[in-house]
């Protein structure tokens, strides 16, 4: 018998899919959460407060904490070269910050996701894309997965936006108490993929998340420094006071 199990990230969209599925009544296996230890402190409290609701309802939540992996992956691991002349030799140490196609911190994350719904006999992984990118839902690596994949908020023609408002319904991302207040979209906050106008407002309304990545920037391997387009953290730390300096002087 098929079986959903509902990926939650944290997020509107993950958590507008959950609780549209407990409103329609459909069975939930099980609702799956991984952890890499790179949340808005904001986003423990929310997780913990969606743990509350799933208990009540007796839904089983599965919560996986990678922080001490992540870690070591990106300080720590010895990275040997795969192609002439370094082919087997020592590179250096740290996989370093994630890129567009260096999105070691996903694969984790997804490596244990697939192993977790392998393991349940019929479970149906349900994605929590937004109808506006559904293009999403036509990956190749989402198509050859070994079990079924829904997405609910496709299904239910449910946008972005539509997410956020549904969620806020309910009772969470209250207006003026969440990142929702400041992004459009939430992740981990030293996510290299976000844009440069998120990273500037990160700056201004999160200090204390800035000034980690500010000094993991420092303990980067050299051969993975940049962070963003060719730019270090400290280098758009300068270049957003910069900014702000000009700003001050256009006045
Ligand atoms: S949101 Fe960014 S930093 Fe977080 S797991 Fe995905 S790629 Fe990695």
């Amino acid at each position: 018998m098929k079986t959903n199990i509902v990926t939650f990230s944290g997020g509107k969209d993950s958590l507008a899919q959950l609780i549209l599925l407990i409103e329609r009544k459909e069975p939930i296996h099980s609702v799956l959460n991984v952890d890499v230890g790179w949340e808005f402190p904001w986003m423990y409290d929310h997780i913990n407060k969606v743990a509350a609701m799933l208990e009540s309802k007796s839904i089983k939540f599965v919560r996986f904490n990678i922080a001490d992996k992540i870690r070591y992956l990106m300080f720590d691991h010895a990275v040997f070269g795969r192609d002439e002349p370094y082919k087997g030799k020592l590179r250096y140490f740290g996989k370093g910050w994630p890129g567009p196609s260096r999105r070691w911190c996903t694969r984790e994350k997804n490596e244990l996701k697939d192993k977790y719904i392998k393991s349940i006999d019929g479970g149906v992984s349900c994605i929590g894309f937004a109808a506006d990118e559904a293009h999403r839902a036509e990956s190749k690596n989402l198509k050859k997965q070994p079990y079924d994949v829904r997405y609910p908020l496709i299904e239910e023609g449910m946008t972005e936006a539509n997410a956020l408002a549904y969620c806020r319904e309910h009772g969470y991302y209250p207006e003026g108490g969440s990142p929702y207040d400041h992004f459009k979209r939430v992740s981990c906050y030293c996510c290299p993929l976000q844009s440069i106008e998120a990273l500037r407002i990160l700056r201004i309304e999160y200090p204390d998340e800035w000034a980690t990545m500010l000094k993991w920037d420092k303990l980067m391997p050299s051969i993975n420094k940049p962070f963003k387009a060719g730019e270090t953290v400290n280098d758009l730390d300068a270049r957003f006071e910069y900014e702000k300096s000009m700003m001050a002087h256009a006045v």
